[in-house]
């Protein structure tokens, strides 16, 4: 293995980063409930058989019954992609108990978050939980040999920034808001140049590139917790979760946000070249036929973001008044 990047010397306690070390990691832990899904699961069988733990639960299941009492040293583990981490966060934090995250893929900035939103079925969203991680332990060996279209998928959540960004510079209320944007504005701009390089010749199964996509989602979740709020969910986000909605129907989170950053461009009347040669660049799938839609649904969420996320999530939403114009719906229908 190459020497580890700074930042990652620079977070050593709390991040733990290495070939193969998921196993000896995790045993090193208390009693374990692992919240894993079906997927990484399967694909990571024997890892998980050498590791004992007394509750396997799945994304989306709580604990029978608080066993914090007679139980206080178990440490909840979130093991897989986003839903599996973000779900082990509501676990910890309904159960009181250490939490520890051990990403099998690189495809969400949930690995550095500590905040989730529970959703039902339907997309109804709910509380927010929140549980800081103890540990974060990065296995290369497993986040290297990941598929690679699902990598590929957290670098649409880091580019996500910009749009986010785009919305905030729509809707600023002072000076206060006009001096911290044009603060965030260099620094999403540099990560965007990173996004760029890094999907030059993107090949997530390369450990240098590993490491930069997850210094990458780092990076952005630092970047929307020092903006405060605002960077946190843009247009592509809100546009989204209301296409999980509609559609009644669940996709890999960045593809739904990666759709979201091209529709928000278009709706903006802004060239989609840059978003473009991040998103075409690494293989992050976005077009509507790549996910199973066409440009009647996009249609549909456009015209219904507004509505379900200031109802839902009492979120406002910028560009929510901006309909599909037959311009950019021919594009969509022409770039799939
Ligand atoms: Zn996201």
């Amino acid at each position: 293995m190459n020497p580890l990047p700074p930042w990652v010397d620079a977070m050593s306690g709390w991040l733990d980063v290495g070939h193969d070390i998921l196993v000896d990691a995790l045993r090193r832990e208390r009693r374990l409930i692992i919240v894993s899904e079906s997927g990484a699961r399967t694909a990571l069988a024997d890892q998980l058989s050498r590791i004992p733990s007394s509750i396997n639960l799945n994304a989306g299941e709580r604990p029978a019954g608080r066993t914090s009492d007679s139980d206080p040293e178990a440490t909840v583990v979130g093991f897989g992609g986003g839903a599996a981490l973000d779900w082990a966060k509501l676990v910890a934090s309904e159960t009181g108990f250490d939490l520890v995250l051990v990403p099998t893929v690189t495809s969400t900035n949930s690995i550095f978050t500590s905040s989730m939103r529970e959703r039902d079925e339907s997309g109804r969203a709910g509380e927010v939980h929140r549980a800081d991680p103890r540990l974060v332990i990065l296995d290369l060996a497993v986040l290297t040999t990941a598929p690679r279209r699902i990598n590929a998928a957290g670098l649409a959540d880091v580019l996500a920034v910009e749009t986010a960004l785009l919305d905030w510079i729509d809707t600023q209320a002072g000076e206060e808001d006009d001096r911290e944007i044009s603060t965030h504005s260099s620094l999403v701009e540099d990560l965007v140049d990173a996004l760029a390089g890094l999907a030059r010749a993107y090949d997530p199964s390369d450990e240098a590139q590993c490491l930069e996509t997850l210094r990458l989602l780092y990076e952005s979740v630092r970047l929307m917790e020092s903006s405060g709020g605002p960077l946190g969910a843009g247009y592509e986000h809100l546009f989204a979760w209301n296409l999980e909605r509609v559609t009644g129907r669940k996709f890999v989170h960045g593809e739904a946000v990666a759709l979201g950053i091209v529709v928000a461009h278009l709706l903006r009347g802004r060239s989609v070249a840059r978003p473009l040669t991040v998103l075409d660049g690494a293989g992050v799938l976005w077009r509507p036929h790549q996910l199973g839609i066409d440009d009647e649904d996009v249609a549909r969420v456009v015209a219904s973001v507004g509505e379900y996320n200031r109802a839902e999530r009492h979120l406002d939403v910028p560009l929510a008044d901006r309909s599909p114009g037959r311009e950019w719906r021919d594009w969509l229908r022409e770039a799939s």
